[in-house]
C-alpha cells in the first residue's frame, strides 16, 4: 500500500518505536505521546483479553488524557473488521490500539488500514509473526493467505505477558519462525528459477531469526525472560524483514503453503506456527537440507514434528503436500509448479517421520 514509485525503487514502511520487555504495558499512552499522537484511542481486543492485557493499556492511556472506546472482537472475519471500522467512523479515534492475540492484532491491523488510521500492536502472545507484521491474513475472504497491510506506528510486547501465554502459543511461534528455514530457501529458488526479485538484507533478517530461537530452544522451552525475549524479537524482526522485502517471501514459503492447505481442509486444524513447523520439516528434506536438526529442535522446543502430534490425520497430511502449491500458483517453491506426486508425498513424511 505504499505510494507510486518508479518500478526500480523500493517501499519500506517500518514501526518507529519497538518495545520489548517486562512490564512495558503500561507504557503505551507514554509511548503515543512522545511519537505525537494524542486525542482519542480505539482499543481492539478479544474477550479473553479484555480484563487482563487491555485494562493495563486502558489505564495508562487515561492515565496520558487519552478518550478511550473498547471494540471486543471474536476472531478476524470481514464482519468483526466491518464492525470495527464503523466504531472507527463513529468515534473517530486518532490511534488504534490493538491488544490481544494475533487475531486481534490482524483485525486492529486491517480495519485501521480501511479507515487510514494509525495503529499499535500490544501483543499478548507470540503464536506467530503477525503482531509486528504490515501482513494481514484474514478468514472469509477469497484468498487463504496474507497480503500487504501496512506496519504498526509502534510495537509494545511485554514479555510479562506474553510469558504467561499458553506454552502452546509460544511453541507456534518458534514453528513459525523456525519456518523460514525453508521459506529463505524457496525465495531463493523462485529468484534463479523465476528471475522473482530477492533481497539479501530481508533475507539473511529472517534466516538470523530463525537461527536465534534454534539457538536459544532450551531457554525458550524453560519459558525464561530471556527465552520468551528472543523469541518475541524474532518475531519483530521477522516482521521487518517482510516490511523491507515489501512482501511475504522471506517469511512464508511452502512450509506455509502447507499450513494454510491444512487450515483449510482438515477437520480440526491445529495452529498456524504449529502446521509450519512441520511443513519445515518435510521442506527441508525436499531442499536437501538439515531436516534433522529442524526436526530436533521443534522436539526440544515442545512443538509438534508428526501429524498425529499436529492432531491431523496422515490422509490430510499428503493431500496438503500434494495440493499446497495450487492454492498461491505465483509463489515458486520448492514443491514446484505440478506439486509432489502421491508417491513422493508419501516418501517425504515417511522418511521425516510425519506419518508412520
Ligand atoms: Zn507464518
Amino acid at each position: 500500500m505504499g505510494p507510486q514509485l518508479p518500478s526500480d525503487s523500493h517501499y519500506m514502511q517500518l514501526p518507529r518505536e519497538v518495545l520489548i520487555g517486562k512490564q512495558v504495558a503500561p507504557l503505551v499512552g507514554e509511548t503515543l505521546t512522545r511519537l505525537r499522537i494524542r486525542g482519542r484511542a480505539l482499543i481492539v481486543t478479544g474477550p479473553k483479553v479484555k480484563n487482563i492485557a487491555a485494562d493495563i493499556v486502558l489505564d495508562s492511556l487515561n492515565d496520558y488524557g487519552f478518550s478511550t472506546e473498547i471494540s471486543v472482537v471474536e476472531g478476524s472475519t470481514t464482519e468483526q473488521v466491518m464492525m470495527v471500522e464503523n466504531k472507527i467512523n463513529a468515534f473517530k479515534p486518532d490511534i488504534i490500539v490493538g491488544v490481544g492475540g494475533g487475531k486481534d492484532i490482524d483485525v486492529a491491523k486491517l480495519s485501521s488500514m480501511h479507515t487510514s488510521k494509525q495503529f499499535l500492536s500490544v501483543p499478548t502472545a507470540a503464536s506467530h509473526d503477525g503482531i509486528a507484521s504490515p501482513l494481514v491474513s484474514m478468514k472469509g475472504m477469497d484468498r487463504p493467505y496474507s497480503y500487504v497491510a501496512h506496519s504498526p506506528v509502534a510495537i509494545i510486547a511485554d514479555t510479562s505477558i506474553i510469558g504467561k501465554s499458553p506454552y502452546r502459543l509460544i511453541a507456534s511461534g518458534c514453528g513459525d519462525v523456525v519456518a523460514k528455514y525453508t521459506a529463505v530457501r524457496d525465495w531463493k529458488l523462485a529468484h534463479r528459477i523465476k528471475n522473482e526479485y530477492y533481497g539479501d538484507y530481508a533475507a539473511e533478517l529472517a534466516i538470523m531469526s530463525s537461527r536465534l530461537v534454534m539457538k536459544n530452544s532450551s531457554s525458550i522451552r524453560m519459558v525464561s525472560e530471556s527465552g520468551v525475549r528472543t523469541l518475541v524479537e524474532a518475531l519483530i524482526s521477522c516482521g521487518v524483514a517482510m516490511s523491507i522485502a515489501g512482501t511475504s517471501r522471506p517469511c512464508s514459503g511452502a512450509e506455509h503453503l502447507f499450513s494454510h492447505y491444512l487450515t483449510m481442509t482438515a477437520p480440526k486444524p491445529a495452529l498456524h506456527g504449529e502446521q509450519c513447523g512441520v511443513g519445515t520439516i518435510m521442506c527441508a528434506y525436499l531442499h536437501g537440507a538439515n531436516w534433522e536438526l529442524i526436526k530436533e529442535v521443534l522436539h526440544k522446543i515442545g512443538a509438534p514434528t508428526t501429524s498425529t502430534e499436529l492432531g491431523i490425520e496422515p490422509k490430510y497430511v499428503l493431500e496438503a503436500l500434494i495440493k499446497a502449491h495450487t492454492i498461491r500458483p505465483e509463489r515458486y517453491t520448492i514443491l514446484g509448479e505440478s506439486g509432489l506426486t502421491k508417491e513422493a508425498a508419501q516418501r517425504v513424511a515417511t522418511i521425516t517421520g510425519v506419518v508412520t
